[in-house]
């Protein structure tokens, strides 16, 4: 049943008026509530948990904080919807963006979904704390931006504006709908600075602290303390995660599953195919979902590729987190490699398992995809065995990728012996990652041993002792450096030979194109973290800024943030471990 034409009841909250926010109202499209099924309840259910059935989505308001204020916002995330310093400084923004006010017209809602949790169905999940406040549409974007946010239409980008942390939902099960300061503060730095290393991200334009205490045990330990309480506004052109078609299909739903697929190929997908001259319009919905499927799997392929190349671990691939279009959703208890361990996650909750693991990433994805295509295959053109050839091509074109990337990081124009075992190099060896591709750059290339010894001296900012490393790490040390030493030899002379032949220009812009200088570690952001909880903002100013540029040369204040991991965060809860508490 859909509720479309119904007109929105007058909303308990105070609407901004029309010529706020440089008149953002204005630009409301239908969005992607249009052609979908709404919860037949409707807002009369409220936020009562419950099982919904038969629909994509409930309408609910947001429920409103007692004393919103604006921490932070992100200039560069207010651009997309043509949003100007004056807007992002007046006090209109914090209000519409805590859900203490709407912009006229608005009629916000929760999404249903499910998904796969560390491999087992965990049947309806859906948005319990995050809550889409409508569509907006934003000014022209360039191819380039245009595909990093999974845009379709560069001319005519729309954004769904998601608050995180507004209030329960009818998807809210057993929790407050609220979200805390240090995770919501970590979801706005790494989304931005994804977004600065371009990698395909959900953006997040503010961080509003809402004036209320929330309960949290974060070390699952029975102490809970009171947390400030903070929501986070991210933009994406659609939140649509695997698990938003696996919870219809599910049920035998089908007809709310086919709507679902139908709506994202015909917002999110067909507009660049027809702006690439592809004949879509010709097709049959079947071999228009086939497609989609095709390009959900090469979209999660490059976004893999993304994360290996910056060493980003995610943490929580579960199919409720995996983004449709490809990209980073639900940052939760997420990390960077510091010293590089290929088996390393910061999730407690997966502390056993380490399903999610940095070196297991691609696998991950790939199993999701294939949960996807289980999903989706009644509806789709060729059925299952058509998706499935999708899904056998998946590794070997991804291995293909990522040795593509190696060669890339470390310099090469094409994939060599070297390149290809650098990642085992440097696993267990102590190795800074951030640092270490950074510093291939300026590495001193000469022959024999006074090479050798010039380039270990180069490297000397990169490794660890062994007193800075966990315990675990510390016993086979020795061993693995003297790996890392052995395959730096081999490297250097490939380098060299390779400079000889080309020039010593396009190794530079290689290296220089791959590798981020600063990336946002989880020791950067857990010390923003203990200065908000103090009251002080600016060093997560100052680490925003910082990460807007993170290619460019380190000189003043951004060379402080490209350090080892200090001896503090070692086993500080928030950098080598955090759990879902959020
Ligand atoms: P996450 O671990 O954040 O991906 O959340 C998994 C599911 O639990 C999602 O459906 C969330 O919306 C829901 N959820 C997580 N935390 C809360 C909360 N504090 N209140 C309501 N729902 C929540
Ligand atoms: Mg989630």
């Amino acid at each position: 049943m859909s509720d479309d034409a119904a007109p929105a009841p007058a909303p308990p909250l105070p609407t901004l008026p029309p010529e706020a926010l440089g008149g953002l109202a204005a630009h409301a499209e239908r969005g992607w509530v249009e052609g979908l099924p709404a919860d037949p309840v409707g807002a009369e259910g409220g936020r009562r948990s419950r099982e919904v059935r038969g629909a994509a989505y409930s309408w609910v308001w947001p429920e409103r904080p007692p004393a919103p204020r604006l921490l932070a916002a992100s200039a560069d995330a207010g651009a997309l919807l043509g949003l100007g310093a004056e807007e992002l400084e007046g006090e209109d923004l914090g209000r519409w963006l805590s859900g203490a006010a709407l912009l006229r017209g608005a009629r916000p809602y929760a999404t249903c979904y499910g998904g796969h949790q560390f491999g087992a169905w965990a049947g309806q999940l859906g948005d319990g704390r995050a809550l889409c406040l409508g569509s907006y549409e934003g000014p022209p974007l360039s191819a380039a931006q245009a595909a990093l946010h999974g845009v379709a239409d560069p001319a005519r980008p729309r954004w769904e504006v998601q608050l995180k942390g507004a209030g329960r939902t009818p998807y809210s099960r057993r929790g407050d709908g609220r979200a805390v300061l240090r995770s919501s503060l970590r979801e706005l730095v790494c989304s931005e600075a994804m977004w600065a290393l371009g990698v395909p991200t959900t953006r997040a334009l503010s961080l509003v602290a809402t004036g209320e205490r929330v309960w949290r045990d974060p070390l699952y330990d029975g102490r809970p303390r009171a947390e400030p309480g903070a929501v986070v506004c991210r933009l994406a052109p659609s939140f649509l995660r695997f698990g938003h078609l696996e919870l219809p299909a599910s049920r035998g739903e089908w007809g709310v599953a086919a709507a679902l697929l139908d709506v994202s190929v015909e917002r999110d997908f067909a507009p660049a195919w027809r702006l690439a001259g592809e004949g879509v319009d010709a097709l049959s919905a079947e071999e228009r979902r086939a497609r989609w499927f095709e390009e959900v799997s090469a979209r999660t392929l490059r976004l893999m590729v993304e994360w290996t190349r910056v060493g980003f671990v995610h943490a929580v691939m579960n199919t409720d987190n995996l983004s449709a279009l490809g990209l980073t959703v639900d940052y939760g208890p997420y990390g960077w490699l510091d010293d590089v361990d290929l088996s390393w996650t910061p999730n407690t909750s997966d502390a056993a398992e380490r399903r999610y693991r940095f070196g297991a990433q691609p696998l991950c994805a790939r199993w999701g995809l294939s949960r996807l295509a289980h999903a989706i295959a009644p509806l789709a053109a060729g059925g299952a065995p058509r998706l499935s050839e999708t899904l056998e091509a998946w590794l070997p074109a991804y291995e293909r990728a990522e040795s593509a990337l190696l060669a890339r990081k470390v310099g090469f124009g094409a994939p060599r012996a070297e390149s290809a075992e650098v990642l085992r190099a440097l696993d267990g060896a102590g190795v800074d990652m951030t640092l270490f591709f950074a510093a291939l750059r300026a590495l001193p290339l000469d022959e024999g041993a006074g090479g050798a010894a010039a380039r270990a001296a180069h490297l000397a900012g990169c490794l660890y002792a062994p007193e800075e490393l966990p315990a675990a790490r510390r016993k086979r040390l020795a061993a693995r450096r003297e790996g890392l030493w052995a395959w730096l030899e081999r490297y250097a002379g490939a380098a060299r030979a390779e400079v000889a032949r080309e020039g010593a220009g396009p190794r530079d812009a290689r290296l220089g194109a791959t590798n981020p200088a600063l990336t946002p570690r989880n020791f950067l952001t857990q010390e923003a973290v203990d200065a908000a909880e103090r009251g002080d903002l600016s060093p997560l100013w100052a680490l925003l800024e910082a990460l807007r540029d993170p290619y460019a040369p380190l000189t003043g204040r951004r060379a402080s943030f490209a350090r080892r991991r200090p001896a503090w965060a070692l086993e500080r809860f928030g950098c080598s471990a955090l759990s879902c508490s959020s």
